[in-house]
């Protein structure tokens, strides 16, 4: 995987990859010479943290795009309602537990479950110290008493290189941390996933009535963070003035340079795939394979949530795929519906039937033999499958397909009156470049 740091483009600022950038580099000693050391969060200090996070403006890096600080403030609260309970259970005599002890896990999700994303395993390759950082900061916040990095099976660098930092640190390090290798499917990063899996449960999502109450690891709670998310806190930590952070995109597709980029949010889609060298875009795949498209004639579009959101996408999981003019979006429209529909964890009927019915029709709809209704249906399903599952992937899939239909909606007429484009439907744009 490339990775390319463009110092012009950032600035100078603390930015994610700049030790990498500076030095090649990703020990304890390289990271503390680029970076300082990481400033003790205690007392107000935590809250001046927290208003810090809301004041820079992140949201997860996940791909939910979920405010960092309304999370960070909604578990601490709940890990010290939790503690009362301890508490008092504890003078009930059914737990030892001290009120007041550190308590909870911070889940690191580096799972990264998205086929074309590389992100998170490039800064765990390159700046694995500063995501333990983060991970240290964000258990600050809650009181939590220790810290689990979960890389999926296949990415063993990744997994590597965060057990040499673990290593390194030592008895430095402020809580204790470890690396967790769960199977790496679609799903799995889901995080009611990944701590089902944990507590050695099936790696499938849950269903939760209420996503504001705390998912429990060994009856205690657990706050889950993306790894890029709290590679962020750790930088915030030490610069609470931090307006405006980067944002990690993994770029494939039709692209000379495919890799992954420290790009500034705000710019326009246009300059951040520029680096990349798109050839001929006709069109790209914002946010990941449950993203939307977004044609080429929109690509002054800003990249980020609100200049997306008026084009009907979001950075999601920080993925941009570029489909060439000549490729059929329909086509790899339909390839992507069909991953997605094989990536269903199996328990919920809108999802398993819809996104097999709705794969199905695109398939139909790609190859010019569907009956004269597939366009009012696929609208129909995939409007059907939305808010429908444990988890929001049917809400993905829906959202992608619904957006192919538009970008591409003359291709797709064409297809539904049996007159397939004609272009040739190139290998799997989003299976190539810079996937793993
Ligand atoms: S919505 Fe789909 S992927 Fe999510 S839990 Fe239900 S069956 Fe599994």
């Amino acid at each position: 995987v490339t990775v390319v740091v463009d110092a012009e483009r950032v600035g100078t600022r603390l930015r994610l990859l700049s030790a990498w950038d500076a030095t090649h580099r990703c020990d304890l000693a390289g990271h503390l010479s680029h970076y300082g050391p990481l400033p003790e969060l205690r007392g107000d200090l935590v809250e001046s943290f927290v208003r810090s996070v809301a004041g820079a403006g992140l949201s997860g890096r996940g791909g939910a795009g979920f405010p960092t600080a309304v999370k960070l403030r909604a578990r601490r609260d709940a890990v010290g309602r939790d503690r009362w309970v301890a508490g008092h259970r504890a003078g009930a005599g059914r737990a030892t537990r001290r009120p007041g002890a550190p308590r909870g896990v911070v889940v690191v999700n580096a799972m990264e479950g998205e086929p074309a994303s590389s992100k998170d395993e490039v800064l765990l390759c390159c700046a694995p110290h500063l995501v333990l950082d983060g991970a240290e900061v964000a258990a600050a916040v809650v009181g939590a008493r220790g810290v689990v990095v979960c890389v999926p099976e296949g990415r063993d660098a990744a997994a590597a290189s965060v057990t040499r930092a673990i290593g390194e640190r030592g008895r430095a390090a402020r809580v204790p941390a470890d690396v967790a290798r769960p199977p790496g499917r679609f799903v799995a990063g889901e995080e009611s996933s990944l701590v089902g899996w944990l507590s050695g449960r099936p790696g499938v999502p849950s269903f939760r009535l209420d996503k504001g109450v705390p998912l429990l690891l060994e009856a205690e709670p657990v706050v889950v963070h993306n790894a890029e998310t709290v590679a962020h806190m750790a930088l915030i930590a030490r610069d609470p003035g931090l307006a405006d952070p980067t944002a990690l995109v993994t770029i494939s597709g039709a692209v000379a340079r495919p890799g992954v980029y420290e790009v500034e949010l705000g710019s326009p889609l246009r300059d951040v795939l520029s680096p990349a060298s798109p050839r001929d875009a006709a069109a790209v795949l914002v946010g990941g394979y449950g993203g939307a498209w977004v044609a080429a004639s929109a690509f002054d579009t800003p990249y980020s949530s609100e200049g997306l959101g008026r084009v009907g996408a979001a950075p999601g999981a920080g993925v941009l795929v570029v489909l060439p003019l000549g490729a059929c979006g329909i086509s790899e429209t339909a390839r992507i519906a069909a991953y997605m529909a094989g990536e269903s964890a199996g328990q919920c009927g809108p999802c398993v039937f819809g996104l097999a019915a709705i794969a199905d029709d695109l398939c139909a709809l790609a190859t010019g033999v569907a009956d004269a209704d597939v366009l009012e249906r696929l609208g129909r399903r995939t409007a059907a499958v939305t808010g429908r599952g444990a988890c929001r992937h049917p809400d993905g899939v829906a959202r992608m397909v619904q957006s192919a239909l538009g970008v591409f909606s003359a291709d797709a007429l064409a297809h539904a009156d049996g007159r397939p484009c004609g272009m040739p439907c190139t290998a799997p744009l989003a299976h190539r470049g810079a996937g793993r």
